[in-house]
């Protein structure tokens, strides 16, 4: 399995962010300039993956918040903001327009085990800095309404001179094995069925290899050791950073925090070859993209640690 495989995950010698270029006069009459349009969240789609537009299309008439995200094959693409009351409830439902057919404002995480590596990667940044915009309109500092600044990457704060960036939070997601069994659980609030890795948020203070023993332990009663890094996944909902380790257990007995999980089962390298394709009938897979997906896959390839 390549890494392409994990969603958000195009690294940057695909996009080039150019961070010099985010505070001078941005390149957004380039001929070439594309525009990902969000409306109430959610980015525009049609059957080939992100609808990129051109910036006189009629979509982006009204567009607010416009940022620069990088340049793809030295192309400027941007993401901007459709405001909220540009159409009702259903979106663009029986508004034509000539050059789009079948697109549609949908949820990031629908569309995530069918992008291209260098869509994932931009519609990822674009999902973070825009929840960000909107959700810190006020300095954190002195309380003053903010500024959107350098391109969308930063906030100014006019009365107090701060810079804000947005915050990435880092989690934790864990492979954990005991013999030739791996752990999966569930929460309540998921897809009926779907069962993925055990995950949480790091906190204040806290090592990768700490916060992977606490979550276990916390969540699943479990406890785990030879924690090794195996991967990473930028997880935008709302502006996570996914790190991915393989654990090993050191009891097999589980006994769930009902708060945290609904289930949680060991579930043997057989079982979970069928479970990852969809097979087993009770137990259904993470979601295609997701790095829960991705190390599954590496386990049952034998490319984890050992
Ligand atoms: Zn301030």
């Amino acid at each position: 399995m390549l890494t392409s495989d994990l969603a958000f995950s195009g690294g940057s010698h695909l996009l080039s962010r150019r961070a010099v270029m985010r505070a001078r006069a941005s390149s957004i009459n380039h001929p070439e300039a594309r525009f990902l349009a969000f409306w109430r969240g959610r980015p525009l789609v049609d059957d080939r993956g992100l609808c990129w537009l051109r910036r006189d299309h009629a979509i982006l008439a009204n567009r607010d918040s416009t940022l620069y995200l990088g340049d793809l094959s030295d192309k400027p693409r941007f993401a901007c903001l459709i405001p909220h009351g540009q159409w009702a409830r259903e979106g663009m439902v029986g508004v034509q327009f000539q050059d789009i057919e079948n697109a549609e404002f949908v949820s990031l995480r629908s569309v995530m085990g069918r992008m291209t590596a260098e869509d994932g990667e931009l519609a990822a940044v674009a999902q973070s800095l825009l929840n960000w915009h909107q959700t810190h309109t006020f300095c954190p500092n002195c309380g003053h309404r903010t500024q959107f600044t350098c391109e969308g990457w930063q906030r100014h704060c006019p009365h107090c001179h701060t810079e804000h960036f947005c915050r990435i939070n880092p989690v934790v997601i864990m492979l954990v094995v005991h013999q030739d069994n791996l752990l999966l659980g569930r929460a309540s609030v998921w897809p009926e069925g779907m069962h993925s890795l055990l995950a949480g948020f790091i906190e204040a203070g806290e090592t990768v290899e700490a916060a992977v023993a606490r979550e276990t332990f916390e969540e699943a009663g479990v406890r785990v050791r030879n924690v090794k890094y195996v991967a990473s996944q930028p997880w935008p909902f709302p502006a996570s950073l996914m790190i991915g380790c393989h654990a090993e257990a050191i009891n097999s007995h589980i006994n769930i925090d009902t708060h945290e999980l609904e289930s949680a089962v060991w579930v043997s390298r057989q079982r979970t070859r069928a479970i990852i394709l969809n097979r087993d009938g009770d137990i259904l897979p993470p979601r295609k993209g997701s790095i829960a997906e991705f190390m599954i896959h590496l386990w049952l390839d034998r490319q984890t640690p050992p």
